[in-house]
């Protein structure tokens, strides 16, 4: 019997239809995941907004959608530690485990990545937006009794911040500072306060998200738009911070940055900008180390560890929640800073 299965799909810019489409087939190692909760995420709406990102286009129909949750519904012959019924966080990370990096342990650097709701390959990667999902046993994660699917949802972003913050290095009894508070930047707080920060300071442009992140762990917010003087409260004696996580992308944020950073400290570029120009004899001077942080891996499985164990409450950073058939008023809302952070969309909700 054929598996039909209701998706999110996007024809074009702004056009978000759901379509009636085939779930299967499923392979032995496989199981059916009756999705329950869906984040939207920047690259969701970028693809919607625009069609996609830099010289990334759709060229054809793709489901949207990566940050899910939901039910196992159906295992496949030689699945060993799933069961019908066990709730799971979908890791929509699959990596080739057969090319160079996979083999030296960066699968977040795989060459043959094949990344859920993804047009950077041709034929495009089809998303997680739909209520029924085949995966593979490997990329589920069980999800404690009693802890919400809308929690659940949380485990692909927070394994972005938790990598980033494990590019950081050891942030015991450090000052932190995270430039750029959506979603990702208010995870990287969380993350930041669970790894030990002795201060975090956020900064944003708007005062919504910054009001979020207070309730991640933020010690103390900047408006920086607001507060333009910031800088030289923090910039005496070559500066304060020493560890930045930079999550905006933004080309002034990062030099603003570079000027608070204390000799010796650590810049995380986790926000994907264009070209920006940068302070290179702050850089030399102050001997800063620059690194990026791409993906994850090995971190969604913490990620989903922290989300079971309620380590700490992610949930104020869930502003709004649609049902599927509004899923077009969700992805208009969640590109709105000044009202929403993560908004999820509800696969159950029949209303
Ligand atoms: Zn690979």
């Amino acid at each position: 019997m054929k598996m039909r299965c209701m998706c999110l799909v996007l024809h074009a810019p702004n056009d978000l239809r759901l379509d009636e489409r085939d779930a299967g087939p499923m392979a032995p190692n496989q199981v059916l995941v009756k999705v329950a909760m869906g984040g939207i995420c920047g690259s969701d709406l970028h693809y919607y907004k625009h069609g996609g990102f830099g010289t990334i286009r759709i060229q054809e129909p793709m489901i949207l959608g990566h940050e899910v949750a939901g039910t196992v519904s159906e295992i496949g012959a030689e699945v060993t530690h799933l069961k019908v019924g066990d709730r799971v966080a979908v890791n929509p990370s699959r990596p080739c485990w057969n090319c160079r990096y996979c083999h030296e342990g960066l699968p977040n650097q795989c060459l043959d990545m094949r990344y859920y709701g993804s047009a950077m390959r041709n034929p495009h990667i089809q998303g997680a937006f739909r209520n029924a999902l085949v995966c593979d046993e490997a990329q589920c994660f069980k999800v404690a009794a009693g802890v919400p699917m809308s929690m659940a949802a949380l485990a692909e972003p927070f394994s972005v911040g938790l990598h980033a913050i494990q590019r950081a290095g050891s942030l015991i009894g450090k000052k932190v500072l995270v430039s750029g508070c959506g979603p990702i930047g208010a995870l990287v707080v969380a993350a930041a306060k669970l790894h030990g920060a002795a201060e975090i300071v956020a900064t944003d442009v708007m005062d919504q998200p910054l009001a979020v992140v207070k309730k991640l762990g933020a010690s103390q917010t900047i408006n920086v738009a607001a507060d333009k003087d910031w800088v030289q409260r923090y910039n005496a004696n070559k500066g304060s911070f020493d560890v930045m996580i930079e999550c905006s992308g933004n080309e002034q944020a990062i030099r603003s940055g570079l000027e608070v950073m204390r000799p010796r400290g650590i810049v995380v570029q986790l926000g994907l900008g264009g070209e920006v120009s940068l302070q290179q004899n702050l850089i030399v001077a102050k001997e800063l180390s620059i690194t990026g942080s791409f993906r994850f891996h090995a971190e969604f499985e913490l990620a989903v560890k922290i989300i079971n164990e309620r380590w700490m409450d992610l949930s104020p950073l869930v502003t709004q929640t649609f049902a599927m058939k509004n899923a077009k008023e969700a992805f208009d809302l969640a590109g709105d800073r000044s009202q929403a952070m993560k908004v999820l969309i509800d696969f159950e909700a029949v209303a």
